[in-house]
């Protein structure tokens, strides 16, 4: 069963408006076993939002609408459908009532435009709306195949605000869908790893998918992290679940501590939950991320059992102040290096009293040009992380611009950390 969706609107054909629905209406699809094959955003113009609906009807088992169903004349979607099918539209009497005692109970006289709102496709069951004026259709319909054989559509029409829409689609559509299409159900895993080039996963990971047809696999980079995906639909849960397991538990043990995440937790939830199995305490001094981990890591609901806090040193007296750095010790070997952060994540761990203490400092950019950093590479990250007994640290040089040298950072402390603690 194929899908497409067609987003009506001229304000998403702008830099100003996106098209939400949609991804709303795909996850929902999804779950029910349907594919998306087609997206389009159409403009509020007769002949264009036409010609688009003749084109879905023709690729797409099931076409959804979204927006133009409003009062004004630029509202379409009725009109389009209707001459994409040759369907008459009739105007439903209780709709128009109902309409009609909106504006009664506002003590507004109705437009005549707001009658529009009660047409009805010939053959369509209208879809209750009760967050605004504009009920959706459905229309369970056929038409002539390409060998002049009836081939049955689903048509659904939905209003366009997301307030509207998203409860009109789960409560009206989706129960119509799911009991009019093929038991199917779907099952999903997500894999996750940190800083490992795409490349590479999929060098060591495509001879394992490539096994499971019935498995589609995605693979998603971005802020330092790689997704693998894993959907398959089958016509029973148990065979759908036992499939993407399949190939998940293959691929896990090829790329094995790499994947930081087996069921689509972020590395802050996993690193949080290992220091809570391990019953530790972290504190981190953040210099060149200012905050940015603390963020992530303060994010995880209930990380404070485990995650007790530190401090932002961005200045160098702040790394004497707050973390007992020496001051000679910055002026002989710069704030980016082995031995600061070192100071670092050993004065932290002692002065919030905790089992770890986690450090980071680096060249976010620009490159200094005067002062004992000058001249270091934009880039040059020192992490530390001390337990009290052994100080480790790692050197690294990140590639990108400032935002990204200070993203990877914390994914590089929170992957030593990750480490040390499996
Ligand atoms: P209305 O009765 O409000 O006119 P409508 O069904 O005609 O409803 P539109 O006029 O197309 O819907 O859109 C109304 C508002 O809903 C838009 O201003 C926009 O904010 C939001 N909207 C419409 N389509 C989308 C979309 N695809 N994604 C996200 N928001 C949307
Ligand atoms: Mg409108």
């Amino acid at each position: 069963m194929l899908a497409e969706i067609i987003a009506v609107g001229s304000e998403m054909l702008t830099p100003h408006r996106q098209d939400t629905n949609s991804l709303y209406l795909t996850a929902g699809l999804n779950d029910l076993g349907v594919s998306v094959a087609f997206k389009t955003i159409v403009g509020d113009n007769r002949h264009h939002l036409t010609g688009a609906i003749i084109i879905a009807l023709h690729r797409a088992d099931i076409v959804v609408l979204s927006g133009g169903l409003g009062p004004t004349e630029d509202d379409l979607t009725r009109e389009c459908v209707a001459e994409a099918l040759s369907l008459e539209l009739h105007t439903d009497p209780t709709t128009l009532l109902e309409i009609q005692k909106r504006f009664v109970a506002r003590r507004m006289a109705m437009p005549p435009n707001n009658a529009r709102q009660a047409m009805v496709l010939e053959g369509a069951e209208l879809l209750q709306n009760p967050n605004g004026s504009a009920p959706g259709q459905w229309l369970d319909t056929v038409i002539p195949g390409p060998d002049g054989k009836p081939v049955r559509k689903v048509v659904i029409l939905l209003p366009g605000p997301p307030k509207e829409l998203k409860p009109l689609f789960d409560t009206a559509c989706k129960p119509r869908l799911a009991a009019s299409l093929p038991p199917r159900f779907l099952a999903k895993r997500l894999l996750r790893m940190a800083l490992i080039p795409e490349s590479q996963v999929d060098a060591r990971t495509a001879p394992i998918y490539q096994l499971f047809p019935d498995v589609e696999t995605t693979i998603l980079a971005g802020s330092g992290e790689i997704q693998l995906h894993f959907l398959c639909v089958k016509p029973t849960a148990e065979e759908a679940e036992a499939r993407v397991n399949e190939v998940a538990e293959l691929v896990e043990r090829e790329m094995g501590d790499d994947i930081f995440s087996s069921h689509g937790e972020s590395l802050e939830e996993i690193v949080v939950l290992m220091l809570g199995l391990r019953d530790l305490k972290l504190a981190v001094a953040e210099s060149c991320t200012g905050g940015l981990l603390s963020e992530r890591l303060s994010s995880v609901v209930n990380a404070s059992r485990n995650f007790h806090g530190g401090a932002v040193v961005y200045a160098s007296e702040q790394k004497v102040n707050l973390c007992g750095v020496p001051a000679e010790l910055i002026e002989e070997k710069g704030a980016v290096s082995v031995e600061v952060a070192r100071a670092l994540a050993e004065g932290i761990r002692e002065r919030c009293c905790c089992s770890l203490g986690l450090s980071i400092t680096g060249i976010a950019g620009p490159a200094l040009t005067e002062g004992p950093d000058a001249g270091k590479p934009v880039g040059l990250v020192y992490i530390g992380l001390a337990d009290g007994e052994d100080t480790q640290v790692k050197q690294f040089q990140i590639p990108g611009d400032r935002e990204r040298v200070r993203l990877w950072a914390t994914m590089h402390a929170m992957e030593m950390l990750r480490h040390t603690l499996l």
